[in-house]
């Protein structure tokens, strides 16, 4: 029984061993490998850029499935973005409630869609794919509540722009790697494995990495016995001899 007061125990995902004593896996290797797992991967436009950015805001702290629900909710309600800005928070807080946390993400929507208007006199952010790609981020993140996750998968989702988001899932895979060193949180990594990464292939390295977390690098225990990248993983729980 933990004491009261005293913090829980880290979980297993966090205090993985580097066992092999290997150094960090080459970003090459990874991609070519997870390539050959999951097959090739081509970008295609999800959303517009303010769909991508509001249904990247409802997926804070909630599954992606009542991300989308709430989203849903929220078109098929107001049938544009441009009557969400002039929505009440109860209205939209109401229609999002699905995706949880809708008393923070009801009035942060309505005031990125507003600042937005104010900005640009529309909700149109298409000049953002004219920008550098730093300057790009900088822009949405000056949005309330935009970090460097959102923005990056506005930009690279929506736009296409060479931006690699990081999530849970790509956060612990890419240290478990050593890609990302251990101390590195996930609002840093996102420019670690873009200065590591060349630009063709951060969205598919993204996609794979997710992938490959939700199906074999698992939190908390992963299935190296199961994983391509065993040989080459300096946190891999597969004895060397053993290895491929
Ligand atoms: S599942 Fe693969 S990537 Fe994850 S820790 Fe094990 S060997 Fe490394």
């Amino acid at each position: 029984m933990p004491q009261a007061g005293k913090r829980p125990r880290r979980s297993a995902a966090l205090r993985l061993p580097l066992t092999q004593g290997r150094p960090a896996a080459s970003v090459g290797q990874v991609y070519e490998r997870l390539e050959r797992e999951y097959g090739a991967i081509r970008w295609v436009p999800r959303y517009d850029p303010i769909s991508e950015l509001v249904l990247t805001v409802l997926s804070q702290h909630t599954s992606d499935v009542n991300a989308k629900r709430a989203f849903c909710n929220l078109l098929d309600a107001f049938g544009s973005w441009e009557r969400v800005a002039q929505a009440s928070p109860e209205e939209i807080g109401r229609l999002i409630y699905v995706g949880g946390l809708s008393r923070v993400k009801a009035p942060r929507i309505r005031e990125v869609l507003r600042r937005i208007q104010e900005m640009r006199g529309s909700l149109d952010l298409s000049f953002l794919k004219e920008l550098p790609l730093e300057e790009a981020k900088e822009w949405l993140c000056q949005l309330p509540g935009v970090g460097p996750k959102t923005a990056a998968v506005v930009l690279c989702f929506s736009l296409g722009m060479p931006a690699f988001p990081v999530d849970t899932h790509v956060h612990r895979v890419s240290r478990r790697l050593g890609l990302v060193a251990p101390g590195v949180n996930a609002d840093r990594a996102h420019r670690v494995l873009e200065e590591a990464v060349p630009p063709e292939r951060r969205f598919p390295l993204h996609v794979y990495l997710i992938t490959h977390g939700r199906r074999v690098c698992k939190a908390p225990r992963p299935r190296c016995e199961a994983c391509v990248l065993a040989d080459i993983c300096p946190s891999s729980l597969v004895p060397p001899a053993a290895s491929r």
